[in-house]
């Protein structure tokens, strides 16, 4: 499912790889945590598994892909079917929930039927029903994480990367992220996230491969953390109260999933400008008034093939199927004691069965 064949990632202009020789498989349906200090190399990775960057030397194949052979104008459309969290959420500040959720579907074509019953799906999903209308400054940390999750989600990819996904949260509210991807992964979806923070990895008992500058030095199946000492906690960054940074930040998540599609870039224009207005306006005010319509896009060209094997397909449905995942008893899951749920560590759930 994702493959990494000796990879070694150079930046231009730093002496030192960020990846050296980096090896490993994920196999459909898997839960692995990327672990390492910051500068570890965990982002490199999962930058090269987006096709956001490419390998100096070696090979990512994604889905059966060969990122190196996959053309650019193919980009967005595989992108389609990898589904990504980060640290900072990534909302749009003038959106609501719902519209957050249903844009990426709306500048790329999808249908209003589809839209429709899809984005209450994936918002009931990740336990947020009743705030489909909450700006994102109305919600909480966690549950604007949600909200990145169920965008994530809405057009069920076979991928879920998070990176850091806990790492603006605290204690408490991490558990329940923690659960709401373990869930999904209980639903078929193949879940890499990458993460610094110790607790987590110990207790989910999920297979581990750690980073240490750059150079992959573990892949345990059911991996705990290990040694800690070294890892420092997590100090949240100082951006949230940055509003420009934070519009910038969300439209660049925008334009990553959906690339070069030019209607894309007319949307994305008219948001931003909105943003601007918005955050010269007041750095607190609520920017309502020039919410921009939406873009009536047509899909450029047919999305790829859904390539899951035809037993997947017949588990979870059509990529069009509305997102349903079972109701998993998180104590099954070897999501263990701090999160009081399970009193032991229990059996690896097989993909997508
Ligand atoms: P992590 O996510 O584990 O903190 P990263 O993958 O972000 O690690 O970074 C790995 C190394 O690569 C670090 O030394 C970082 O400074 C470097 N690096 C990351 N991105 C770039 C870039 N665009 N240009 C130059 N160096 C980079
Ligand atoms: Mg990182």
């Amino acid at each position: 499912m994702i493959r990494f064949e000796n990879v070694t990632k150079r930046y231009r202009g730093t002496s030192r790889p960020a990846l050296s020789a980096v090896d490993f498989e994920v196999q459909r349906g898997e839960f692995v945590f990327l672990v390492g200090a910051s500068g570890s190399g965990k982002s490199s990775c999962l930058r090269l598994i987006l096709r956001e960057d490419v390998p100096t030397t070696g090979r990512v194949a994604v889905l059966g892909r060969d990122l190196r052979s996959l053309a650019n104008r193919k980009v967005p459309y595989f992108r389609r079917h990898i589904g990504s969290v980060f640290q900072d959420f990534r909302l749009l500040p003038s959106k609501t929930v719902y519209q957050n959720v249903a844009f990426t579907l709306q500048v790329t074509g999808s249908s209003r039927g589809f839209i429709q019953q899809a984005v209450p799906e994936a918002l009931a999903l990740v336990g947020l029903d009743g705030k489909q209308k909450r700006m994102p400054h109305e919600l909480s940390g966690g549950e604007q994480q949600r909200v990145a999750i169920a965008r994530a989600l809405v057009n069920r990819p076979q991928v879920l990367l998070a990176d850091e996904p806990t790492g603006n949260l605290d204690p408490a509210t991490s558990v329940d992220i923690m659960q709401l991807l373990a869930r999904i992964n209980a639903g078929g979806t193949t879940v890499l996230m990458a993460t610094h923070e110790a607790a987590f990895v110990d207790q989910m008992q999920r297979r581990v491969i750690e980073l240490r500058d750059g150079e992959m030095v573990r892949d345990e199946v059911h991996g705990g953390y290990g040694d800690t000492s070294n890892i420092p906690r997590l100090v949240p960054e100082e951006v949230r109260g940055a509003a420009a940074a934070a519009a910038l930040t969300a439209v660049q998540e925008v334009q990553r999933q959906t690339a070069d599609l030019s209607v894309v870039r007319a949307a994305l224009a008219e948001e931003l400008s909105a943003q601007r207005k918005a955050a010269a306006a007041s750095s607190d005010a609520v920017p309502t008034a020039s919410e921009t319509p939406e873009a009536q896009a047509a899909p450029i060209e047919p999305p790829i093939a859904d390539e899951r094997p035809a037993d997947a397909q017949a588990a979870v449905g059509p990529l069009t199927h509305p997102i349903l995942l079972p109701q998993v008893d998180v104590a099954e899951l070897g999501v263990a004691d701090r999160l009081g749920l399970s009193d032991d560590g229990a059996e690896e759930v097989g993909p997508t069965s």
